[in-house]
């Protein structure tokens, strides 16, 4: 195939635009909305208590009057209370954490996972990953999303090394020398990892290209990782979810989404009434070839703003970086901890008052998070320490695997400080719990 065939294979609709992306978009939600109702119960009840009508919806200005979909929904209702296609149509479930502690069950069809793998391809190839080289995808392998969705995204690019991220460091310095990846993928904190702890002379290797995601990667953490693999080092947006999303072109200005089968609204987080064009809000995303369950205005959660046009000429709609998160979670080395797993880690220690503080910042390339409570007059600090952060990691197997698994970060270390010692600061009234110091 010649290489304008092959970019065309792999950045398939990526020249719609106006009124012709419009139209697929609505001829894609009327059906999609439909199918929905009709499959799911707890969707077509949802639709109903909000006096809407599937057959009311025609276009793309009916979207606002659809209700939002939270996480609940779909925690509450798991694992197969959200599904809207027949049982024996779905191929896997996947998850991640959700916001109570409890996974996020989320169902893929066997039609749905052709997409995504053919999405996750076009993020990669968009983002300069090609053929003519080996790929190594570092990876959690398991029940997650992450590995299910990149791995098979990149096999339809070029060759693959599946590089379960929990192997010893040994075997990926092994791997790495003996396959010489033209292109990795992994999360920041791997990245990192990989920098600090392999031994290989990254430099001399010959990477093109390092995309990474499923964390945040600020701006100096971006340079000092492309300093270290002597490569761009570009950023991919992807969840359990929706699928692979988003990718980062070589200008970095931002993620182009794929419009084609993502409608991507921005919102006031509290009202859920639209913001203006341009300005930062919470991020609403309609999965347009999601038929197992209904992802329809679905709350991510992230806080975005869209962006013009990008100067590199695709027709994918950019979108800026995640700009926060609208519920105060946190990506720590890649697992998300909530500020109410901390504050029932806190409480289940009774040497402990309820006040502590999260603070997460960098320690070289890495997160380092430092957990400081107060320990209760006359309490002793005493095996403290060990019992919240079992405490905290028993709410979050992501934790674990970040922690004990991969060895990507260290564990949150526990700093005591005098009873009274924690009080709000700037005469607020309420104690900044969740601090991030990383500089995004
Ligand atoms: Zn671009």
């Amino acid at each position: 195939m010649s290489e304008a065939a092959v970019r065309r294979e792999f950045l398939a609709g990526s020249g719609l635009r106006g009124e012709a992306l419009r139209r697929l978009q609505e001829r894609k939600l009327r059906s999609l909305v439909r199918a929905a109702a009709r499959g799911c119960p707890a969707y077509e009840a949802l639709l109903r208590s909000h006096g809407v009508h599937p057959a009311e919806i025609r276009t793309l200005d009916d979207l606002p009057r659809l209700p939002v979909v939270e996480k609940s929904h779909i925690v509450e209702n798991a694992p197969w209370g959200w599904v809207s296609a027949p049982q024996s149509t779905i191929a896997r479930f996947i998850e991640s954490s959700g916001s109570t502690g409890k996974p996020k069950l989320i169902a893929v069809s066997e039609q749905e996972k052709k997409r995504i793998f053919e999405l996750s391809a076009r993020s990669f190839y968009l983002s300069g990953v090609r053929g003519d080289g080996v790929i190594y995808p570092a990876l959690p392998h398991g029940p997650w999303a992450s590995a299910f969705f990149v791995q098979n995204g990149c096999e339809r690019i070029g060759p693959t090394v599946p590089a379960e991220m929990s192997l010893p460091m040994a075997w990926h310095a092994e791997r790495l020398k003996a396959y010489r990846p033209k292109y990795l993928i992994t999360s920041p904190s791997f990245a990192a990892k990989l920098v600090e702890e392999s031994g290989v002379d990254f430099p001399a290797l010959g990477l093109k290209r390092a995309v990474v995601g499923a964390e945040g990667c600020g701006k100096r953490q971006r340079s000092r990782l492309e300093e270290a693999f002597s490569t761009t080092v570009l950023q991919g947006y992807g969840c359990t979810e929706i699928g692979v999303a988003a990718a980062e072109c070589e200008e970095k200005s931002g993620l182009h989404y794929f419009a084609d089968e993502y409608i991507i609204e921005v919102v006031d987080p509290k009202t859920r009434e639209p913001v203006a064009p341009g300005e930062k809000g919470e991020m609403l995303v309609t999965c347009l070839f999601k038929d197992s369950m209904p992802m329809i205005r679905y709350a991510m959660r992230d806080m975005i703003s869209l962006l013009g046009e990008c100067s590199c000429g695709l027709g994918y709609p950019l979108m800026s970086h995640i700009l926060g998160r609208s519920d105060d979670m946190m990506t720590l080395g890649a697992a998300n901890v909530y500020p109410h797993q901390v504050m029932d880690a806190v409480t289940s220690v009774p040497e402990l008052s309820e006040r502590f503080q999260f603070i997460v910042s960098k320690r070289g390339l890495r997160d380092h998070a430092v957990l400081r409570a107060e320990l209760r007059p006359g309490a002793r600090p005493e095996g403290v320490a060990a019992r919240v952060l079992a405490a905290l990691k028993a709410q979050s197997s992501e934790l674990v695997y970040v922690t004990d698994k991969a060895r990507m970060i260290a564990d949150p270390e526990v700093e005591f400080v005098p009873p009274g010692s924690l009080a709000p600061s700037g005469g607020g009234l309420k104690l900044r719990r969740f601090v991030d110091e990383r500089g995004m």
